[in-house]
């Protein structure tokens, strides 16, 4: 089989596409323990025989297709189901897979993602091929599928999953939180975190998630996160998603993440500064940007990044600090000094997070923005509201930006993202 995406080869599957996900999970912290059932709805792009899923390291012990007992084979990151008879293109199966074991994070090129265990609870941080350690998916970032996941836990943790809260059942000690996400969503932005949280309402879309001992109000890098909501709304369009939670962990963390409707960050990144606020501005850009419009393959990866990272200097400009041209001007003249070796519109899996990606795809817009001038946030609100909860391309976004200037966009976009040389800016 050809890679699905070749950024992560071995990952995801062209013969079908996951309508729907239901994850009925019941998750023993002390012993790093999960079991539970996975309810797949697949629908056949071609005619099918078998199912390939991507799972690792977790013991299947039944699969069922369409209520039938199926033949199955889980080795190393595939689960194969043997569907008996051939299943004709745009035929739909219900595929239920129970499993269990002790999840952990997946070795990558990237390091290790996915599931991973915290001093007292667990995060999940599986950007871009870490979905498959705690559930049987598709994983591939163009394969949307809606989700409801159920996870059981020991009272005193608070569970947080992707979307809404739509119940919470207490029963001898234990507690069963039910969520809901509507809006198609990618394998990799599916996420659970468990620990014991407190949640702090900053208007009437934001929640914070923090331990209890760890403020998240005035003097602290959180503080803005709901005037941010309204800035990045103002500019790119409504916020595209029911409500955003920031999850702040006890334990400290690297770098911050994203994921639909929610971001996770470590302890660390509490401190008030810039160096802080602008990843928290960061992380809630991707909500349109990522997880709203998501690459459809991870080459990509520019328009999450580069937004992402030019959403940081719209905040700079917003709240008061350095403009945004002044800080793509400082920016450029960095870039100036490292090597131009990158092709930021296929930068390759060794550097698709590469500093230069964020950077060089935050100035590109910078310079689409002097062509288009006053048409560039229109552009940009069209663009998010034309693409919603869908996948997108370089090409897609050429395409649509050409028609709000008489400006070569194709030839600005040649030379910023598939060219290695850097252009001059403005
Ligand atoms: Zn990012």
């Amino acid at each position: 089989m050809p890679a699905a995406d070749p950024y992560v080869p071995g990952h995801g599957n062209r013969r079908y596409a996951v309508r729907s996900y239901r994850l009925d999970l019941d998750y023993k912290v002390a012993t790093n323990h999960l079991s539970g059932r996975a309810v797949l709805e697949v629908e056949a792009v071609e005619e099918l025989d078998q199912v390939a899923l991507d799972l690792y390291g977790l013991n299947v012990s039944r699969v069922r297709v369409d209520g039938r007992q199926a033949r199955y084979t889980h080795r190393e990151r595939k689960l194969r189901i043997n569907l008996g008879s051939k299943t004709k293109r745009g035929g739909r199966l219900k595929v239920e897979v129970d499993y269990a074991g002790k999840p952990r994070p997946i070795p990558s090129v990237f390091g290790p993602v996915g599931w991973e265990e915290l001093t007292d609870g667990v995060l999940v941080a599986s950007q871009p091929c870490g979905a498959p350690s705690w559930f049987p998916c598709n994983d591939r970032p163009d394969d949307k599928a809606s989700y409801r996941v159920a996870v059981t836990v020991a009272d005193g943790y608070r569970v947080v999953a992707n979307g809404v809260l739509e119940a919470r059942e207490k029963r001898s000690g234990r507690t069963t939180w039910r969520y809901r996400q509507s809006e198609p969503m990618a394998s990799y932005l599916a996420v659970l975190h468990i620990g014991r949280y407190a949640t702090t309402r900053a208007g009437d879309r934001v929640e914070l998630v923090h331990p209890r001992g760890v403020g998240v109000g005035a003097g602290t890098a959180f503080a803005r996160q709901a005037a941010m909501v309204d800035t990045f709304a103002e500019l790119f369009g409504p916020y595209p998603f029911g409500g955003y939670a920031a999850v702040i962990t006890a334990d400290e963390l690297e770098i911050p993440l994203e994921a639909q409707t929610l971001s996770t960050f470590g302890a660390n990144h509490v401190v008030a500064g810039w160096d802080n606020e602008r990843l928290v501005a960061h992380e809630l850009a991707h909500q349109w940007f990522g997880n709203s419009l998501t690459a459809a393959s991870w080459r990509d990866i520019w328009l999450h990044e580069g937004f992402a990272c030019y959403s940081e200097w719209l905040w700079s400009e917003a709240s008061g600090r350095r403009g945004a041209a002044d800080l793509a001007a400082e920016h450029h003249r960095r870039l100036q000094g490292l090597p131009q070796d990158l092709l930021l519109g296929d930068p390759g899996r060794e550097l698709m997070f590469d500093d230069r990606v964020y950077k060089r795809g935050a100035l590109t817009l910078h310079a689409l923005r002097g062509e288009l001038g006053e048409s560039f946030f229109p552009m940009l609100r069209d663009w998010t509201a034309a693409n919603r909860w869908s996948t997108v391309t370089t090409a897609a976004f050429v395409a649509h930006a050409q028609r709000y200037t008489d400006a070569d966009v194709a030839a600005l976009i040649d030379s910023w993202v598939y060219s290695a040389a850097l252009p001059r800016l403005g």
